[in-house]
């Protein structure tokens, strides 16, 4: 376990304590490797890492920790990636936005409240009961135009 993932770790705890969720270690411990990655990680590679720190993992163990910390929110899969991010927001919004970088690979999670709003304006006036929605912007980072 690393200084970046314990804090995360800790309020993760608490804040699936405080919503009648549980948080078990394997959930933690997929959810640590997620946290520590830093970056967009599959399923494969979540696999791979879980493997170097318990004798061989089953790959449902990893899906169904990813399953249940999606909902949770406290990672979002990134689709075109088909890869999984640790959510840096309020963990509560409806609504993801990444800054995808084609270069490095890194993936900033932003968010635009006047495009919330337009979304929820347009769902709105179409009747429709909007559940989760996502945008994935790709392009390049500002450390790589350098
Ligand atoms: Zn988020
Ligand atoms: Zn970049």
């Amino acid at each position: 376990m690393c200084g970046k993932c314990s804090p995360y770790l800790d309020f993760a705890a608490a804040y699936c304590a405080g919503r009648g969720l549980r948080l078990t270690a394997p959930r933690a411990q997929v959810l640590g490797i997620v946290v520590e990655a830093g970056k967009p990680i599959t399923a494969y590679e979540a696999l791979a890492v879980l493997g170097q720190q318990v004798k061989n993992p089953k790959p449902p163990t990893v899906y169904r920790a990813l399953d249940f910390l999606q909902q949770a929110g406290l990672v979002h899969r990134i689709e075109s990636l088909n890869a999984y991010v640790a959510c840096h927001g309020g963990h509560d919004h409806h609504s993801s936005q990444f800054l995808i970088c084609d270069d490095c690979g890194t993936v900033q999670e932003v968010e635009s409240g006047p495009l919330d709003k337009a979304i929820g304006d347009t769902t709105e006036k179409m009747g429709f009961v909007s559940g989760h929605w996502s945008a994935e912007i790709h392009g390049s980072c500002k450390k790589c135009q350098g």
